[in-house]
């Protein structure tokens, strides 16, 4: 009998936090956990399964292995791969994601190829940095079906947007839509042009709020939500729980069907005039069969400027990463 099952790879800071909310909603049946250091899934897997028998927990089989868990998998949410380190000399200090390129492409390309011995059915959601590049490996050197493997791309960032806004407001960031788009990572930037709280333009909300103060400039928000990852990395050493949050949201818009649509991580096929050649984030619409729709949104002229830019930039990551349109199978 098939039950939902998630399978997660890597249980680092990130793949445990995925781990622990996985086990919470109540959505899945059956979690699966893959590292490449086997005692760290053993480990991690028999202490949520020993946790099944408290009261408030979903009496979920939890196991740790090889990739043979992938066969059945409905979702698998990778996390491997290191991330980058604070400098404990400069707590402000701003390390570039792509300084990972080298070391997590080769994890990436491990992972995909273990995934595809025992599956191409499975909706993939990828976490691991520099995410952008990571995503347009795992979509476009492994023959993996359109739309089924994607990333968590600015979910994160449209998050801490949201937030931006509505402390500003004095407002629930739920009641703001707004999205972060390109890199996940320095090159991402807001498209005010689409935020607004409950149909108020951003260009309005000045009107309502008067405490709005210096948000209303494109480069403030945007140096303020990059900033905001870092105000937590520096402080305890890396992130895992906004992450992980934004991963297990997506899955939950896989496994429901959800018709959802979040900024996710995929790469452009003719929209913004790019066509196979870079992978970036996007409002796209997420359901069971993972990405359904790209939905290419207009940008002003600054937004336009900013996308250039991120796009020169993941291309450059690409490159180091020795991947590309030649590439893709
Ligand atoms: P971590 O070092 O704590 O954990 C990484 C885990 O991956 C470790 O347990 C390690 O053993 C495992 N691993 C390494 N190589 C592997 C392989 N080939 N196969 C299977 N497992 C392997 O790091 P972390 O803080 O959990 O971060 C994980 C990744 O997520 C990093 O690349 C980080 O930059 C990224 N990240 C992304 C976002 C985002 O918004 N996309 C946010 C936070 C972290």
């Amino acid at each position: 009998m098939h039950t939902n099952k998630l399978v997660v790879i890597g249980a680092g800071h990130v793949g445990s936090y995925v781990l622990a909310d996985a086990m919470k909603i109540g959505l899945f049946a059956e979690i699966g956990v893959i590292d490449i250091l086997e005692n760290v899934a053993f480990g991690e897997a028999l202490d949520q399964a020993q946790a099944t028998a408290l009261p408030y927990m979903s009496n979920i089989k939890v196991t740790s292995g090889g990739y043979e868990q992938c066969v059945d998998a409905d979702v698998i949410v990778v996390a491997a791969g290191p991330s980058v380190i604070p400098d404990p000399d400069d707590p402000k200090a701003e390390p570039d994601r792509t300084l990972l390129t080298t070391t997590n492409c080769q994890v990436i390309r491990e992972v995909m190829a273990g995934i595809v011995r025992h599956t191409t059915e499975a909706i993939v959601i990828l976490i691991t940095n520099p995410l952008d590049t990571m995503v347009y490996i795992a979509e476009n050197e492994f023959g993996y079906p359109r739309g089924r493997v994607f990333g968590t791309g600015t979910m994160l960032d449209s998050a801490r947007l949201r937030k931006v806004v509505a402390d500003a407001c004095g407002i629930d960031p739920k009641s703001v839509t707004g999205f972060m788009m390109g890199e996940h990572g320095s090159t991402a930037f807001p498209v005010l042009s689409h935020v607004n709280v409950a149909g108020i333009p951003f260009a309005d909300l000045g009107r309502h709020f008067e405490a709005l103060g210096d948000i209303r400039d494109p480069e403030t928000v945007k140096a303020r939500v990059i900033s905001a990852a870092y105000d937590v990395f520096n402080g305890k050493g890396w992130t895992n729980a906004g992450i992980a949050q934004s991963a297990v949201t997506m899955a939950r818009a896989v496994l429901l069907d959800e018709r959802s649509v979040f900024p996710a991580c995929t790469t452009l096929r003719g929209q913004y005039g790019h066509d196979g050649d870079v992978a970036l984030s996007m409002p796209c619409l997420l359901g069971r069969e993972g990405i359904v729709k790209q939905l290419p949104v207009g940008l002003n002229s600054w937004e336009a400027e900013k996308l250039a830019e991120s796009i020169a930039f993941i291309q450059s990551a690409m490159r180091d990463a020795g991947t590309g349109p030649d590439k893709a199978v």
